[in-house]
């Protein structure tokens, strides 16, 4: 009798937990990036037949006012552009997507990230896709969507989207009001509200009360909003009780960097988690950090694995989703369990 009240009970405590929280999930970060050159609908195919559970989209404007998927408001990390346009750089030497416009970008070689190092070109993570192979191009936000809506269609899935308004800031000093437009082109494809699926994201928390007070109720949308944080000091009154009650009035989620959860100079000895993710689920808030990445690096001294990197957030920490530029390893990591 009393192993079968143990077994009745533990059933019970496994459907409690099934009710109480939503299934975890992997964000695939800018696409499969850890295998292909990162926001390329090569890299968000893979993604999705990797079986990540949403794709992520960073958003910048063009000069024409087209919305690409690309994570630098620059061009020079992930592109040929100075050797396409010459003297189109501004003064601080960088190419902004901003002052081109699509019919220009779309000439563009996109490749794996590269940086400058004593005048030579490097690819930053060396043992990714080789940067400068084969042949890839830079997509619009449109045809990203079409491209997943259309997998979701011939798989019989439903893969979500995780678009970001990057630097909102600078392109409203630009005259662009980049939020209107990425709200603009969901509303045409079916995102409309917290239904559907989609987490729209950005770093800037005035663009996130913006997005909840005036611009969604203009669009008639209320869509998942995801507030984004790193460690800068900008985002340090957040991390606390007040704090999160604040960030909860406007966000569905909190994306954090993940050293705010766990930090990373710590070792095996002494792992500590911080009270962020108990504070953002009592403020309503899912707890999505980035980036998770198992190549250079990647792995803090505290986990012995990417495994245990994923063990310490998804059961320890006890966060319901990551960003991760390897969403196979994620996916697998969370079907094994
Ligand atoms: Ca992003």
């Amino acid at each position: 009798m009393k192993i079968c009240h143990k077994i009745i009970f533990a059933i019970f405590l496994v459907s409690l937990s099934m009710y109480s929280f939503p299934q975890k999930i992997v964000v695939a970060h800018r696409g499969a990036s850890g295998y292909l050159p990162e926001h390329t609908l090569q890299a968000k195919a893979m993604a999705f037949a990797m079986g990540a559970d949403y794709i992520e989209q960073d958003l910048v404007m063009t000069r024409d006012d087209q919305v690409v998927v690309i994570h630098d408001i620059t061009l020079d990390r992930t592109s040929d552009v100075a050797l396409q346009y010459p003297g189109r750089a501004r003064e601080d030497g960088r190419h902004y997507v901003i002052d081109f416009s699509l019919e220009e970008l779309k000439t563009l070689n996109m490749r794996e990230g590269e940086r400058t190092v004593d005048g030579e070109r490097q690819q930053i993570y060396p043992n990714r896709f080789p940067s400068g192979s084969s042949t890839f191009r830079i997509a619009t936000f449109s045809e990203e969507i079409e491209l997943i809506q259309g997998l979701n269609y011939s798989m019989n899935k439903s893969v979500g989207i995780y678009p970001e308004i990057k630097s909102p800031e600078f392109h409203l000093a630009e005259g662009k009001d980049l939020s209107a437009a990425v709200l603009k082109v969901m509303k045409e494809y079916g995102y409309n509200n917290k239904r559907d699926k989609v987490f729209l994201q950005t770093f800037s928390w005035s663009e996130i009360k913006r997005l909840r007070e005036i611009l969604m109720p203009e669009a008639e949308m209320d869509l998942n909003l995801v507030m984004l944080a790193g460690t800068e000091e900008e985002y340090q009154w957040m991390f606390n009780r007040e704090g999160m009650r604040e960030v909860g009035r406007y966000a569905d989620g909190f994306g954090p960097t993940k050293s705010l959860i766990i930090d990373t100079s710590l070792d095996k000895e002494r792992v500590i988690i911080s009270d962020l993710v108990k504070l953002a689920h009592d403020n309503g808030m899912q707890v999505h950090p980035y980036t998770f990445r198992s190549d250079t690096r990647g792995i803090p001294d505290y986990a012995e694995s990417f495994d245990d990197l994923l063990r310490y957030f998804y059961f320890e920490a006890g966060v319901d989703g990551i960003f991760t530029d390897f969403p196979d390893q994620a996916v697998k990591f969370l079907s094994n369990q």
